[in-house]
């Protein structure tokens, strides 16, 4: 699925549920923050090796996924009320880091 699919996807979920008008910058903002954080509750208190093997656990693996569904949710939200290309701040971003941190010489 692509990310305009996706997008539209959203779109459409909340335009049946009228829920455009809550769906604002700061609020999304808002909410994607709060889902990050419940992403970054699942691995509270977890040592490394008990990260690394999160998705071995079938309640926990579904539970990691579907926070990160809700981040990619709100993320792809708020590009659709800014009318961000995505695609395209990615580059842009991934352009910048390349300056800021070249590449290890082997
Ligand atoms: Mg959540």
């Amino acid at each position: 699925m692509s990310i305009s699919s996706m997008q539209d996807l959203l779109a459409d979920f909340a335009d049946r549920r009228d829920w455009n008008r809550y769906h604002t910058p700061k609020n999304l903002a808002m909410a994607l923050a709060g889902e990050a954080g419940e992403l970054a509750a699942e691995f509270q208190w977890l040592e490394q090796d008990e990260a690394f093997r999160v998705m071995d656990d079938p309640e926990k693996a579904k539970a990691v996924r579907l926070e990160m569904a809700d981040v990619l949710s709100y993320l792809l939200r708020m590009a659709t009320v800014l009318d961000i290309d995505l695609e395209a701040a990615l580059k842009e971003k991934v352009a910048i880091n390349e300056d800021r941190f070249p590449p290890r010489s082997s």
